[in-house]
């Protein structure tokens, strides 16, 4: 069975604790893979090295830093059909997907850091001739990155490459639950040249390696991506020591279709947007809010199109869903379709978890699920599923459907659906989410701030938010 290793000063090592955890195969519900189960002491070897590392990588030339960093995008693109079949056997998500948003998105991350990071420059604010103001920006030093399941590798190097093009060393943990493609990124890493020292990557549970990065003095950034919950743990412990927190957290999307909507599109990208990934990815819209006159026929043919997606193994790509990514996420998906049916949710679609035959049998398969008769303050309709389950729900005015679309404590991202320029716009900046998608969805342009308001986080990634994020600004006053 394949062990994974750990990643510190350039070289492949077993945890300390020389114990490891199973990796499974969501798919077929078996163990396919082992994790080291890392601790406190792998942090700290890695913290030693990404130290030793530090002041080479910072003092050179961001060309040069630019150059290595292209190198290891350009390898995840040669390997890209390889590590999309892994990332598809780690999270269970259709090959397809991985092979079309995940594996080139993080190719894409990597290049467009390598590159953004050249771009950087600084103020300077003259005073007459009084005197001159000029900004330095320097790396912060070591930058502890941490990333969630749901897109491993395109959100574990959405972090670790604005960190390293930016002149930091890295001490990174992906998630436990799916860490392979992370591992395969640290062999790209010894392939492109990346000094030893410079990214480091330690597997293991949240709870030991996770809060050991955090917790660690000379880790001065965490950048963090995954649950709201997890996002307060960690808020805990860095804030006291006057860390730099950047949190990507949970969310609980609203789509606003109003009844001039262009139909087809309407329907279409709001079926991907509820099932796309099996419904986990932070920027799947939960709560489908119709205009009354059109909520009849929106839901007949919304439910057309959803009867028509295929769930199964994600290897064939046929499949439109996958498996759900574990066990314990799986029964608590199922566990809030039973919420809803207890809180007087009508299940019109879906369900039940699919038992497939064969190699999955055990496999963790969930029907895409719609329900509607719901009201909008009910925990279904206000906690986070992260699951292939929406809710339709209709309403009569803006004002109805801004209350309704702004009740939950989240306010990552939101769709809004119209043909009315004035409306969209209107109903857009009164919108509590950090995203708003007008007659579209997941168009994402990289040089846009990317984050969510309230309970979905603090600060935004993307463009020169990330370089700036992993920064440290300096003034120096000359009087003339
Ligand atoms: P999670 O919070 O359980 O875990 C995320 C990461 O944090 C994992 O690597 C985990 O091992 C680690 N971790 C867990 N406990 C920790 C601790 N005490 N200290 C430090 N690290 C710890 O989240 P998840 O279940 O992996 O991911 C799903 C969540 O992520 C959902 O809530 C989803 O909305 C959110 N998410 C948000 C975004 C965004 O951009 N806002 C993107 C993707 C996912």
């Amino acid at each position: 069975m394949q062990k994974i290793q750990n990643y510190i000063n350039g070289k492949f090592a077993d945890p300390q604790s020389g114990t490891y955890i199973d990796n499974y195969n969501p798919a077929t519900g078996q163990v396919y893979s082992l994790i080291p189960d890392s601790d406190e002491r792998d942090v700290e070897a890695a913290v030693q090295a990404a130290k030793k590392a530090f002041p080479a990588w910072s003092g050179m030339r961001s060309e040069d830093r630019s150059a290595l960093l292209l190198r290891l995008s350009e390898l995840i693109g040669k390997h890209l059909e390889r590590f999309a079949v892994a990332e598809s056997i780690d999270n269970g998500k259709p090959v397809w997907l991985a092979r079309t948003v995940d594996i080139p998105r993080a190719v894409s991350n990597f290049h467009f850091y390598a590159t953004a990071a050249l771009h950087l420059s600084t103020e300077t604010h003259a005073m007459g001739d009084v005197a001159i103001n000029y900004t330095l920006r320097t790396p912060i030093g070591i930058a502890g990155c941490i990333s969630p399941w749901n897109l491993p590798l395109y959100l574990f190097s959405w972090k670790i490459a604005p960190a390293l093009a930016s002149g930091n060393c890295v001490v990174a943990k992906p998630s436990e639950i799916t860490p392979m493609t992370a591992y395969m990124l640290s062999e790209m890493a010894v392939e492109a040249g990346i000094p030893p020292g410079v990214l480091n990557i330690v597997h293991g549970y949240g709870t030991k390696v996770g809060k050991a990065i955090v917790a660690h003095p000379e880790i001065q950034a965490i950048s963090f991506t995954g649950g709201t919950k997890t996002g307060e743990e960690i808020s805990r412990i860095a804030a006291p020591m006057f860390k730099k927190l950047s949190l990507e957290l949970g969310g609980k999307n609203p789509n606003i279709i109003f009844a001039d909507c262009d139909f087809e599109k309407a329907v279409k990208t709001t079926v991907r947007s509820s099932f796309a990934n099996q419904g986990e990815i932070c920027l799947c819209g939960s709560r489908i809010f119709i205009e009354r006159p059109l909520y009849e026929p929106f839901k007949e043919a919304f439910l057309a199109e959803v009867k028509k997606l295929k769930t199964g193994d994600p290897l064939d790509d046929g499949n439109w869903l996958g498996a759900i990514v574990s066990r314990p996420h799986m029964e608590k998906i199922l566990h809030y379709i039973d919420l809803a049916r207890h809180e007087g949710g009508k299940i019109l679609s879906g369900g039940n978890r699919i038992q497939a035959g064969g190699i999955h049998a055990e496999g963790y398969f969930i029907e895409p699920t719609v329900i509607e008769g719901l009201p909008y303050d009910c925990r279904t309709n206000q906690e986070e599923i992260f699951g292939p389950v929406v809710t339709l729900q209709p309403f009569d005015t803006e004002e109805e459907v801004l209350r309704y679309a702004n009740s939950t404590s989240y306010g990552l991202a939101a769709t809004l659906w119209t043909q009315h320029l004035t409306r969209a716009h209107r109903v857009a900046a009164r919108l509590h989410n950090g995203i708003v998608w007008v007659n579209c969805w997941l168009l994402r342009d990289l040089r846009t701030p990317f984050g969510g308001m309230k309970a979905s986080g603090v600060g935004r990634e993307g463009g020169f938010e990330a370089l700036h994020f992993f920064t440290e600004e300096k003034n120096i006053c000359i009087k003339l």
